[in-house]
């Protein structure tokens, strides 16, 4: 560490943070990289969305719209919400924090699942909050284990739903049920960033849980199906008095001209949505059935992703696959940092893009 005794010192606990580690873009000596670390969506940003950013290009000179009151508009419009209901934050991320800071302090607990998203933990640690992760009926969150840990002192819950890194999902009446065993107190946080992707009946991303609730906010982000991560737009939907509080808390100038401009562009390109979705569906079940051929095991997943879990034996296991893929100009996510030291969490890419990581693997399996 540097700094001598003289320097400034953080508030307790802050040291402990572990920084984030996203996923690599680069490979030394590779001129090709093919990039499946981050979940980004397999075919970029919709042109429509370029093209509002080409629009935009001019005016970034001006202050944005503090309040992106077009894109939420729209928004509201799109899923026949109230638009007062809704925040705008630079990626969903900026909201996490903002609800950490907002109900999460010193002594008070912030529950999530054992496999859960890292920003969770990292964002908690942050406003040094004491951390609660309930145990997963496998690699699924769990509602018992969950309700059975929220108490008094819990202020936050937060599930991503569907998971990443699991690929996983709870049904909307295990939301309920979740909802009703919870204090008054707790407020849920629904994680929907991946539910664009989802096709199932008994599946929901929690518009009509808000809804029906004082105590449930949804998170909604453009880094996925909409290909837009690298501008950081997320929003969310929530009761009054959370909304009330995240705006008296977020910053005044939270989200780019340009990144609203973009959003509210790629929001119209239904066609695109439609397309991703399609793709995603189509390529995730080719590509699992093509792993699971080869002898690895790949849990039903329900995102544009897929969890690839290797044996423990050393040249077979995950770390060997990985600098495997790696060598042949391919990054994938390892999953040690999330209790899943035997997994590789591979994005879906174009059809090109996983056959070669099928074709890869096969010959790393020696199948
Ligand atoms: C990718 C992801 C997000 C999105 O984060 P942004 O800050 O909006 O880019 C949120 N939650 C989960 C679970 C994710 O995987």
């Amino acid at each position: 560490m540097t700094g001598g005794a003289t320097g400034p010192s953080p508030l307790p606990g802050l040291l402990d943070i572990a920084p984030y580690v996203g996923g690599e873009s680069e490979i030394e000596g590779v001129e090709r990289v093919i990039k499946l670390a981050s979940n980004e969506g397999a075919f970029g940003p919709s042109p429509k969305a370029m093209q509002a950013l080409r629009d935009t290009a001019g005016e970034v000179y001006r202050y944005p719209d503090g309040d992106s009151q077009k894109l939420r508009a729209a928004l509201a419009a799109k899923h026949g919400i109230h638009m007062e209901r809704i925040v705008v934050g630079a990626g969903s991320d900026d909201l996490i924090t903002l609800l950490c800071r907002a109900y999460a302090g010193v002594d008070d607990e912030v529950l999530f699942t054992a496999h859960a998203f890292a920003m969770y933990p990292i964002y908690a640690r942050g406003v040094r909050a004491t951390l609660v992760a309930a145990p997963e009926d496998g690699i699924t969150a769990d509602v018992d284990n969950l309700l059975e840990r929220a108490g008094e002192n819990t202020k936050l819950l937060f599930l991503a739903n569907p998971n990443n890194p699991t690929g996983t999902y709870l049904p909307v009446d295990e939301i309920r049920r979740l909802r009703a065993g919870l204090p008054d107190h707790v407020l849920l946080v629904l994680d929907a960033a991946y539910c664009e992707y989802v096709s199932r009946n008994d599946y929901e991303p929690g518009i009509n849980l808000v809804d029906g609730s004082d105590n449930i906010l949804m998170l909604r982000t453009f880094s996925k199906i909409y290909g837009l991560g690298g501008l950081r737009i997320g929003w969310c939907y929530g009761p009054e008095m959370v909304i009330d509080v995240l705006n008296r808390l977020r910053s005044p100038f939270n989200v780019s001209n340009s990144g609203q401009a973009a959003a509210l562009a790629a929001l119209g390109d239904d066609e695109f949505v439609e397309m991703s979705r399609k793709h995603n569906d189509a390529c995730r079940e080719w590509t699992t059935s093509a792993l699971r051929k080869i002898g690895i095991t790949v849990p039903d997943g329900v995102c544009n992703f897929v969890l690839a879990r290797f044996a423990e034996e050393p040249g077979r296991n995950a770390e060997a696959a990985d600098a495997f893929l790696r060598a042949k100009g391919i990054i994938v996510r390892r999953m040690g940092g999330y209790g899943l030291p035997d997994s590789l969490r591979i994005s879906i890419g174009t059809d090109e893009e996983m056959k070669m990581v099928v074709d890869i693997l096969t010959e790393f399996m020696g199948a």
